[in-house]
């Protein structure tokens, strides 16, 4: 047996791991399981490249508790360490294996998820003790024993092993027992491994019979090693689309469609993204997007990685440049990460013109669960609302939907005012203002139906955008003012009755009464002698101050 001590800075590291460098002490297996799926990937690369001659066998990672001497055993079949790479991976802390060995096999190597040779200490987290117990691929290896401590002081030792590969036994201190609980870990490898591209197994499956959980012999699989992201497009059927949208939110309703994203320039992404059904209803669910770094699962709190509008979106994001080892905080700020989200910005308004052009009536069609998205993500991303404008639709109040372009064209004969603006007039509820809806199409105009709680922020946006179109609400004025074009029919009451009638009208309003403007004005329909109104400013100002409370 010889015993060392721990490379470099590591006195002062140990702490700083243990407490700082991973707030959250369940990625311990995440990095363990990892470094195993690593092992089996290098093996693979090197039996490609001829360097490895042995037979690959079914590559593999298991995963065991045994309660009795509080351990957690991570097992692999992969490449394995000779002592001299355990001194020179391990013991050589923040000297990352992974990126010698990814700069060496550029070009063959598979995806490997290490990067910053910080990953296997966080298994002191929760460990009392770690020993790594490995035989390597190579011909004629002595399989050795590494132990430590938590502390700078290691032990090295050689000792038998029949099967090539590693195996990383933790000794789990008493304060972090609970993850000797097989269902917590069960939790975590559904959480972090579900996905992984190598077959992870703990334990026994077990079943339900007769009202009676029995135990089988077969194996218990955490993982699906080819999720649907990592297939192609033309691979997979819309129902398989729907399958992968089941598995990764059981209970959800259906989504509306899927983008594929697969980015391998300026950097590599993979990923689908749903649109979920929310119609108007503000039940919205944000942060469902799970960002994975070659199939590890990294976060499913996106918040400040993807744009604002996209936590609506659910699905997976998977890219080798999402950094995994380290803090949320850092990876907003990473400049991989900023990338990452434009680009996704950018794909998803690229596919939903896609579709747009396609199959107009099928976009017509989701346009109503669609729109909460489009608007707000032209409200809060300048880049979106430029590619968005194309495919943006406004919707009348007969259902039939337009371009602002196409509408452009409507209102340009016929409804304009004096400067020569375009007047679009809308409505924000068909039944309530359904008179004032009526009056404006006898007279040839249209309007249109704006009911989505961001369309008043979209009006100032437009507005603001083509200094040449105004909004206003049909029942903010007497139409014929609202397009100023028309004399207004003078009513027939004197002015005394007029006065006489408005308290009679005001006293039946809602108590913000001073907002309403009582009209005599006939609008040509004798019907409706009268009108009452709210002027386009104060009500718009309500809404907004409804709206942000
Ligand atoms: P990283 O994975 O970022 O390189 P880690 O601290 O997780 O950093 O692991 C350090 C190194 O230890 C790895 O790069 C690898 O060379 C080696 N290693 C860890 N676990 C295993 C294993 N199960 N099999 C073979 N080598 C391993
Ligand atoms: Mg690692």
């Amino acid at each position: 047996m010889s015993t060392g001590k721990i490379g470099v800075t590591s006195q002062d590291l140990f702490p700083i791991i243990k407490k700082f460098l991973y707030s959250d002490h369940d990625i311990f297996l995440r990095e363990i399981v990892s470094n195993a799926v690593d092992a089996t990937q290098k093996l693979k690369t090197l039996s490609s490249t001829g360097e490895f001659k042995g037979d690959l066998g079914d590559l593999k990672v298991s995963v065991a508790i045994d309660k009795e001497a509080k351990t957690i055993t991570i097992s692999d079949n992969g490449i394995g360490m000779t002592q001299e790479e355990i001194e020179k991976y391990i013991n050589q802390i923040a000297f990352s294996g992974a990126e010698e060995f990814m700069d060496k096999y550029k070009d063959q190597a598979n995806a490997i998820i290490g990067h910053f040779g910080l990953g296997f200490y966080s298994s002191f987290m929760v460990s009392d003790k770690v020993d790594i117990i490995s035989l390597s691929h190579k011909e004629g290896a002595q399989a050795v024993k590494w132990s430590c401590e938590g502390n700078p002081e290691y032990t090295l030792e050689e000792v038998e092993k029949a099967d090539r590969g590693t195996d990383i036994v933790m000794h789990i201190s008493e304060d972090e027992k609970e993850f000797l609980e097989e269902g917590r870990i069960q939790d975590l490898l559904n959480k972090y491994c579900k996905f992984l591209p190598i077959e992870i197994t703990f334990g026994k499956k077990k079943e339900w019979k007769d009202g009676k959980e029995v135990v089988t012999e077969e194996a218990n699989l955490i993982n699906d090693t080819t999720p649907a992201w990592t297939k192609k497009p033309s691979d997979l059927t819309e129902e398989n689309y729907k399958d992968f949208y089941r598995q990764l939110y059981p209970m959800g309703e259906e989504p509306l469609f899927h983008i594929h994203l697969n980015v391998d320039y300026p950097f590599n992404l993979t990923g689908i993204l749903y649109f979920p059904k929310i119609k108007n209803s503000v039940e919205i669910q944000k942060n469902k997007i799970q960002l994975y770094c070659n199939q590890v699962f990294v976060t499913d709190s996106v918040e400040g990685i993807v744009p604002e509008f996209l936590t609506l979106l659910h699905g997976v994001i998977d890219s080798p440049d999402i950094p995994l080892n380290v803090s949320r905080s850092y990876l907003q700020s990473d400049g991989n990460v900023k990338k990452i989200s434009n680009h996704i910005t950018k794909k998803v308004a690229d596919s939903l013109f896609d579709i747009f052009k396609k199959d107009r009536e099928d976009f017509e069609n989701k346009w109503d669960d669609l729109r909460i998205f489009v608007q707000y993500g032209m409200l809060s991303e300048e880049k979106f609302y430029d590619r968005a404008k194309k495919f943006m639709l406004l919707k009348n109040t007969d259902g039939k939907y337009f371009t602002t372009e196409e509408y452009e064209t409507i209102v340009k004969e016929n409804q304009t005012d004096k400067e020569g603006n375009m007047i679009c007039l809308y409505a924000t509820n068909a039944e309530e203002q359904y008179t004032y809806i009526d009056l404006a199409k006898a007279k040839g105009y249209d309007v249109l139906l704006m009911d989505s709680q961001l369309d008043n922020h979209l009006i100032n946006t437009l507005e603001q955008k083509t200094t040449t179109t105004k909004y206003v609400r049909v029942d903010s004025d007497v139409v014929d003012k609202l397009i100023q074009k028309d004399e207004v029919k003078a009513s027939n009451l004197t002015e005394e009755q007029k006065n006489d009638l408005i308290p009679v009208f005001n006293s039946q309003l809602p108590s913000e009464k001073v907002n309403y403007i009582v009209a005599f004005e006939s609008l040509g329909a004798e019907s409706q002698p009268v009108m009452i109104t709210q002027a386009e400013f104060m009500r718009r100002m309500k809404d907004m101050a409804a709206m942000n409370p």
